[in-house]
């Protein structure tokens, strides 16, 4: 039985995206259903926009959704751990060196002195002449006397790799048979750079090759460039892995998924409060079907049903309602007391804000969950959803006060006798249980409906129209509260209502 060893290679020339992490979680899953080894390998050589702080984003959010890797950098506290060590690409150059060397010397590659130039000018005639762009081929037949007399002028040659002729065929895991005519290549490529700086599709292969990379999984934005590494796999003398080309992530458009149309940053998502156990769900979901009905699965569960031929070719569109359904359905599946530790940092952040004045204690919390769990599809939201119980001085529209169907001396009376009814019955007991009946009585008696009577005093306690249950939040208030914000809501209205 092969042991398959997988790989995730983000470059860090952007925060980590949605994509990237659906790509390493199917190659985590595979890895871990299959019991191989899956590696981490950060593809640095684009220095011009590489930087250390997307590099961070990247190998932190990686860690923050549990997909821990084997080999590679920060496995296990160590700085980076594997026999294929470094896992960096930047760290790697003498290897890149050393390959290209042997493709020169077996004449599988060559140099390239063409000048900006004359590529531009090779450009702009293909382009009259309405043909796709691609190398011409100027040096690809130098002799030893040329190419010295073209270097004279101390002009290193770019490496150009000779993709010759024939169709390229491999049988993707997801997309089948796939075939390409290595004539649309755009003629012989260049896998290092005058100044000696490899490219992508050369360290690609080098290091699959030398870390013995059994099966390519990643997006298929990058199936029109596996021909060309399977030509580099080849050049190289080693074999090719196996390909899976995962399905884009389409925006609801149904175009590729983009910054401009979706929210593309795993950190966004973090930052809004969505948990990791519901995002590896989702993400899962991008492409891969459960089998059932069951779409609430752990990552347990999902390493234990994934299979990679299972895996869709069609686009799969993000779905944010989903996305969100899944988020509330994992929130209410916490442990209560992890729960309480993932929301602190949100209600803090209120603090930060300004938009609350103090931080309740835990117990708080905790007795709050049977209340808001149902209501809440991100952790970010609690502070829109019950912020009004850590405000000291509740600022409330006197015109809000007033429910549509009442003016402001209806809705004065009725919070003024509802306050009366709460004070009564409060200190005998002050439960949900007991204080409906006597408000709705009161309506009764008024021939109010209930639900101007009830919405009055929501906004009166709570400053808004949407909340938890009204006597769960009574509750939560407490009575002494209660009637504090009933009778500064009761004055607000003497002062009479604009509307
Ligand atoms: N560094 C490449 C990327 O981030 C990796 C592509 C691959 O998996 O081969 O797109
Ligand atoms: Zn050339």
């Amino acid at each position: 039985m092969t042991h398959h060893r997988v790989r995730i290679a983000p470059s860090p020339t952007g925060p980590l995206h949605i994509g990237t992490a659906r790509t390493a979680l199917f190659n985590y899953l595979y890895a871990r259903h299959t019991g191989g080894t899956y590696v981490l390998r950060l593809e640095d050589t684009d220095q011009a926009r590489s930087s250390i702080e997307f590099e961070r984003d990247i190998l932190d959010g990686l860690h923050w959704l549990g997909l821990g890797w084997d080999e590679g950098p920060e496995v296990a506290g160590e700085a980076a751990r594997g026999p294929f060590a470094p896992y960096r690409q930047m760290l790697r150059l003498p290897l890149y060196a050393e390959a290209a060397e042997r493709l020169l010397a077996a004449d599988a590659a060559y140099p390239c002195y063409c000048t900006p130039e004359e590529l531009s000018a090779d450009r702009a005639a293909q382009e009259a002449a309405r043909l796709p762009p691609r190398y011409v081929g100027r040096c690809a037949g130098l002799t030893t006397e040329e190419r010295a007399a073209r270097s004279a002028d101390g002009r290193a040659g770019a490496l150009r790799f000779r993709v010759g002729k024939g169709v390229v065929a491999f049988d993707d895991v997801v997309r089948g048979r796939v075939e390409f005519d290595v004539a649309n290549l755009g003629g012989d490529f260049v896998i290092v750079r005058g100044d000696g700086s490899p490219l992508y599709h050369f360290t690609v292969v080098v290091d699959d090759a030398a870390m013995e990379i059994t099966d390519v999984i990643r997006g298929e934005d990058h199936l029109s460039n596996t021909p060309k590494h399977i030509l580099l796999f080849r050049a190289l003398g080693h074999p090719e892995p196996r390909f899976a080309h995962l399905p884009l992530i389409l925006n609801p458009d149904r175009t590729k998924m983009s910054k401009r149309k979706s929210q593309t940053a795993v950190s966004d998502y973090i930052e809004e409060g969505f948990v990791r156990e519901a995002l590896v769900n989702y993400l899962a979901l991008l492409g891969w079907a459960t089998g059932t009905e069951e779409e609430v699965l752990s990552i347990d569960e999902i390493v234990e049903r994934f299979e990679l031929d299972q895996v869709h070719k069609g686009g799969a569109v993000f779905d944010r309602g989903r996305l969100e359904w899944l988020n509330g359905q994992w929130i209410r599946r916490l442990d209560p007391d992890d729960l309480v530790d993932r929301l602190r940092p949100f209600v803090a952040a209120e603090l930060a804000a300004g938009r609350i004045d103090w931080m309740p204690p835990d117990d708080e919390l905790r007795s709050l969950l049977p209340v808001i769990g149902e209501r809440l599809p991100t952790l970010g939201a609690i502070g829109d959803l019950v912020g009004f119980l850590w405000v000291r001085d509740l600022v409330i529209e006197p015109a809000l006060l007033v429910p549509k169907r009442w003016d402001a001396v209806t809705t004065k009376q009725g919070l003024a006798s509802a306050r009366l009814v709460i004070a009564e019955t409060g200190p005998v007991s002050f439960e949900a249980e007991e204080l409906e009946p006597p408000l709705r009585a009161l309506a009764e008696e008024h021939a109010w409906k209930v639900g101007d009577l009830f919405m009055a005093i929501r906004v009166a306690v709570t400053g808004r129209t949407a909340t938890p249950p009204l006597f769960d939040t009574l509750v939560a208030l407490g009575l002494e509260r209660t009637l504090e914000r009933l009778d500064r809501a009761i004055a607000a209205l003497e002062g009479g209502v604009e509307r």
